[in-house]
């Protein structure tokens, strides 16, 4: 379980002290799936970032369990990077030049598993439908089916926890749907989600919704879920 308490963030500008996260509790259960909504500039990427250990805070605390994120060591935060959160962002950030396997399987290689990695490659590639484009290089696939195999490479770990920060961001209509519907998926299979998505409609497929505006939270709601899962 996530615990996030009392967590500020702040940046001097010239004379002003200017508040990206100001005063910011939160707690997310094991196995919810979390949207973080709100209008550009409340403060969505920075708590994300502070949660995936991408960022640190100016005060307060996050826990994850169990442990404080501020106390990790290095190797412990590499390890937490690689193993207990999955990342995935708007814009991808693959290895355009390597294959989409080789993209998948470079959390693993960096974990220092050298030796045959297909078995994990293949399911976390089979999870997102793109097992056929195992071969391709990364650069000639589609926006949404990069943004699949970002999931296959966040996933291939197995981490309790996904952080997506605009996972729809840049994809139309059809792909975001099945880039939401494979995160609906890994909510069923029992991962913990929290994406951030300043779209409505993505942000309703959560099981809550949790809205900022200049760095604090102002409303945090369950959803109703019109259909069964
Ligand atoms: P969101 O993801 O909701 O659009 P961010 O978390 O990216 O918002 O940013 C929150 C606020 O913090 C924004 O107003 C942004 O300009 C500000 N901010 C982010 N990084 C810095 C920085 N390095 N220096 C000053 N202000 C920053
Ligand atoms: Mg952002």
């Amino acid at each position: 379980m996530i615990s996030i308490d009392d967590l500020t963030k702040k940046y001097v500008t010239g004379k002003t002290d200017f508040f990206a996260l100001s005063n910011v509790s939160l707690q997310i259960a094991d196995g919810e799936f979390v949207a973080v909504t709100g209008k550009s500039g409340s403060g969505k990427s920075t708590l994300l970032n502070i949660l995936g250990t991408l960022d640190s805070p100016t005060s307060g605390s996050v826990t994850v369990d169990g442990a404080n994120l501020a106390n990790l060591a290095h190797r412990q935060i590499a390890q937490y990077r690689n193993k207990t959160v999955g990342f995935v962002f708007q814009a991808f950030y693959l290895e355009p030049s390597y294959t989409v396997y080789d993209n998948v399987e470079l959390p693993l290689i960096l974990a220092g598993k050298v030796g045959d990695n297909s078995g994990k490659v293949n399911a976390a590639l089979q999870a997102v439908g793109l097992l056929n484009k195992s071969s391709e290089k990364a650069r000639t696939l589609s926006g949404g089916e990069q943004q699949r195999v970002a999931i296959a490479r966040a996933i291939v770990n197995d981490p309790s926890y996904i952080l997506a920060d605009e996972p729809c961001g840049n994809l139309d209509t059809t792909n975001s749907n099945k880039v939401m519907e494979i995160l609906a998926d890994l909510h069923r299979s029992g991962k913990t989600i929290v994406m951030v998505t300043h779209d409505a409609e993505d942000a309703a497929r959560a099981e809550r919704i949790v809205t900022m505006s200049d760095g604090k939270i102002v409303s945090d709601e369950k959803t109703v879920q019109t259909h069964l899962a």
